[in-house]
């Protein structure tokens, strides 16, 4: 670990050595220290590097290995854990400059990028060529392909597409010490080697620094069909996800929603969600099979839903879609909220929901759940009241025993950071977690990269 005070010797060494590809002005350095989830290190980093290409990074580490600086990389500071929240005494390393994308190649379907390009940018120019790239985060709009990279984000399509890790073919790292290395194959097979690429794919900013990545691409689907199902309880809404699974079905988003999320909503926009059942299902399908495909899928919802609609026209899909797109802004409108991040074996989303809801019970805190239910990744939303914050730590805990206990994990796209540090060495127990512990060694003996997250 890192060990340096923010006026000591060494950190201005470090400032002096870096001149002007540093700032140290308080309201820059300020303004880039926290991230989305609102953990606070306490106290302001020493400097802002905003890089403008791979020798500023290189540069940059370099220094800071020399004068064992704690680096921060940061991307859009979107994420939900704290990783990217910088402490006292490191350096910001803001890769958002670098948000070029360098090609996109429509026989090979892969694109070649900087890692500060935002997700949606990259989705933008693929489809000029008639791709897509399907990782698809809420935070789509201004989060980085370099901190989707580093926190293996998912999506609404990861039921039929995956996560990031499923499209990085190769990056480009810089290590701790300034040492460049290029990782995996920029062809879309390859197995010389370790898999590398694996290892640094949600390592979260503590193994290497991503500077260039080529992504894989697919065709983008020629139509998407679309279903809104209401239940009566929300333990019916995820058995009728989990028959879709059954029945050999596989749409590109299966998302649901609970109760209490439904009545945000309605409050949020005016509208009469909650009378029509206790729970939402929003199905997805896509490409050329879209059409059959929801039919099948219409027949098996409405076995047990209270009511099914389904579309091919891309407006009536927006105003369908809208209790899933709403739940978000809607229950960040009734105050502070924590967002969680778990996921069980998608058999057991039904009794999971149930586990979060009794959580809710015991601990007195508000809790609203929606669904990645295709892949069993729930997102629990916990108000916190300002008046028991104590109640909405108790209900977190309460949460991630529950994951555990199911068989499940206590984050499935969000990452570790700060925030769950001590659950994710839970999780991991002591063998594995002294394994990954001496991999980081390995790749940053000093521990300057990100230090105190994840490990
Ligand atoms: C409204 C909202 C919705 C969201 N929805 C989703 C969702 O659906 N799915 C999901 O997975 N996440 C979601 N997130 C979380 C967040 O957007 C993702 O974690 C995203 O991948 C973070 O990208 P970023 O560029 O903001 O990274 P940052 O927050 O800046 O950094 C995140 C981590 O990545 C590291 N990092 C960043 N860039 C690099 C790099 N180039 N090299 C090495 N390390 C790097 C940082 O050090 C840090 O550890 C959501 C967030 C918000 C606010």
């Amino acid at each position: 670990m890192a060990s340096v005070g923010p006026s000591s010797p060494a950190a201005a060494a470090g400032l002096a050595e870096l001149g002007a590809l540093a700032t140290d002005a308080r309201a820059l350095v300020a303004a880039a220290r926290l991230d989305r989830s609102g953990w606070d290190p306490a106290g302001t980093p020493l400097a802002l590097v905003r890089a403008r290409g791979v020798d500023d990074v290189v540069r940059t580490l370099e220094v800071a290995h020399r004068h064992r600086l704690p680096v921060v990389t940061r991307g859009a500071g979107s994420g939900l854990a704290g990783a990217a929240a910088a402490g006292p005494g490191s350096i910001v390393l803001d890769l958002s400059g670098m948000d070029r994308i360098l090609s996109v190649d429509p026989v090979d379907q892969v694109a070649r990028v900087e890692p500060g390009v935002i997700t949606a940018d990259l989705d933008r120019a693929a489809a000029a060529h008639g791709l897509f790239y399907p990782p698809d985060p809420g935070s789509v709009a201004i989060s980085t392909i370099g901190g989707n990279i580093a926190t293996n984000a998912g999506g609404l399509r990861g039921a039929r597409y995956g996560v990031t890790r499923d499209y990085v073919l190769a990056l480009d790292v810089v290590l701790a010490d300034g040492t460049g290395l290029h990782l995996g194959h920029d062809t879309v097979k390859g197995v010389v080697g370790l898999d590398l690429v694996g290892l640094v794919v949600g390592s979260e900013g503590t193994l290497a620094v991503v500077v260039g990545a080529t992504l894989r691409l697919l065709p983008r689907p020629v139509r998407v069909a679309t279903a809104a199902a209401f239940f009566a309880s929300v333990a019916e809404g995820a058995a009728a996800a989990v028959e879709l699974a059954r029945a050999g079905l596989r749409p590109a988003v299966v998302e649901l929603v609970d109760r209490p999320t439904l009545e945000a909503v309605d409050e949020f926009r005016g509208t009469r969600l909650a009378a029509r059942g206790g729970a939402f299902l929003l199905v997805q399908c896509d490409g050329f099979g879209a059409e059959e495909e929801i039919t099948l899928v219409e027949k098996v919802l409405a076995r047990s839903a209270t009511s099914v609609r389904t579309t091919l026209d891309p407006d009536e899909a927006q105003e369908l879609s809208a209790a899933r797109r709403d739940a978000l802004p809607a229950i960040e409108a009734r105050g502070r909220v924590l967002i969680e991040d778990i996921a069980v074996p998608r058999s057991r989303l039904g009794e999971a929901v149930v586990a979060v809801h009794a959580v809710a019970a015991r601990t007195g805190a508000q809790i609203y759940v929606f669904a990645h239910a295709g892949d069993g990744n729930l997102h629990p939303i916990i108000v916190v009241d300002p008046a028991r914050p104590a109640a909405a730590e108790e209900a977190a805990d309460g949460i991630f025993a529950a994951a555990l206990a199911l068989g499940g994990t206590i984050s499935a796209e969000h990452g570790v950071g700060r925030l769950k540090r001590d659950w994710a060495a839970q999780e991991l127990g002591p063998a594995s977690l002294a394994v990954q512990r001496g991999i980081k060694d390995l790749l940053d003996p000093l521990g300057i990269l990100n230090p105190g997250k994840v490990l």
